[in-house]
């Protein structure tokens, strides 16, 4: 039985739920403030390691709660650095999270749900069907667990995306609430503006997001410039076409260091033409957004391919000829792809490594 199976965890509980549960055992307030800054800011797994609390206080939360972060199942390290995390939930279920680090900041991606909803065609997380939605602690976990393996400090610059498995907008209460913890400076204290979430364009949950004060940056997975392509790639576009989305997104109340990130998935041959990149730009037009393109990444189980580079720099120029800010996103983890397949023998499916795209510096 591992370790603290019997206690409840106290990981993805909030500063007010954890003052609640310092009143509950006889303590003042603050006390949970404590227990919070602990869990959080400095990353204490062990109750001993609460020094700022007294020693019954400890010794009892000890004896019913544990801070219990996902187990790494397995680890796949890339040649580039990157780090692909398979972890093992307390149900059994499997969620990756990818680490990117570059020269001057880090990137994790994040999985937001088991498996997804949504059967986008070219996505290998489909292929697992919807299971269930994390916790904001398994959500937490995630963060902390790489952040633990990978001497992440605190006050390093991290970048945190949701672009891992799962639709974050379909899971918004949880996502929302790792998201307030991890943008803390109590807490985790990743800064707001380096936390981005992506979204297929559930468009009421954007504009739910959009009236909460404490959202991170917002991604839409554009991958098509018309509506009978894009319903073909993602069935959602048949609920959400493009005009909906786009008229949604011209609402969306940026603040004034924002902007909109559009990804654009190239797939050989079906949304890559010159053509196609006119329409995306005719699209966004006046929107202050900009555009990562995304070479596929291809696995033996989906018939997509990748476009030669040489029309990737094309579809790009065509955007930015047209004022359209247009950023290439190089795959990272390209050898650990491997990797996928031997996940899918077992009966899983993982995204392969560049569905985890980092931030361009601009
Ligand atoms: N459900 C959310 C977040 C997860 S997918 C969304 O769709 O935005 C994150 C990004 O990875 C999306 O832009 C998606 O289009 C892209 N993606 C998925 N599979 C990919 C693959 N095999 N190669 C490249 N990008 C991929």
């Amino acid at each position: 039985m591992a370790l603290g199976e019997h206690r409840d965890n106290l990981l993805g509980l909030n500063r007010e739920e954890l003052e609640n549960l310092a009143v509950s055992f006889g303590q003042p307030r603050y006390r949970g403030r404590q227990l919070y800054h602990g869990i959080y800011a400095r990353r204490v797994r062990e109750f001993s390691g609460l020094t700022d609390l007294r020693g019954d206080f400890r010794d009892a939360l000890a004896a019913r709660h544990a801070i219990l972060y996902p187990q790494v199942e397995r680890e796949f390290s890339s040649r580039d650095g990157a780090v692909r995390y398979l972890f093992r939930l307390h149900d059994g279920n499997l969620v990756e999270t990818v680490y990117m680090p570059e020269e001057e900041r880090t990137t994790l991606c994040l999985s937001s749900q088991v498996g997804c909803a949504l059967d986008c065609r070219f996505c290998f997380t489909a292929l697992l069907g919807s299971k269930r939605n994390l916790t904001a602690g398994e959500i937490l976990g995630q963060v902390l667990a790489v952040a633990a393996g990978q001497n992440v400090a605190r006050g390093a610059r991290l970048n945190l995306v949701f672009m891992g498995m799962g639709e974050p907008l379909l899971n918004l209460p949880q996502v929302s609430k790792a998201v307030g913890i991890l943008a803390d400076r109590e807490g985790v204290g990743v800064p707001l503006r380096r936390i981005t979430l992506s979204t297929v364009g559930i468009l009421p949950r954007i504009e739910e997001l959009a009236r909460k004060p404490g959202r991170p940056k917002l991604a839409i997975s554009l991958n098509a410039s018309h509506d009978e392509q894009r319903s073909a790639l993602m069935p959602i576009n048949k609920k959400y076409p493009l005009a909906d989305l786009l008229r949604v997104c011209r609402a969306y109340p940026l603040r004034p260091w924002e902007h909109l990130t559009f990804e654009y998935v190239l797939l050989d041959g079906f949304n890559d033409a010159d053509a196609d990149a006119r329409r995306v730009a005719d699209l966004l037009r006046g929107l202050r957004a900009k555009v990562n393109l995304i070479p596929y990444n291809s696995g033996p189980e989906l018939p997509f391919r990748a476009p030669p580079f040489e029309r990737v720099v094309a579809f790009q120029n065509i955007l930015t000829d047209r004022y359209i800010p247009a950023f290439i996103r190089i795959s990272r983890g390209q050898d650990i792809r491997a990797a996928c397949g031997q996940l899918s023998l077992e009966g899983l499916n993982c995204k392969s490594p560049s569905a985890w795209v980092a931030e361009d510096r601009g």
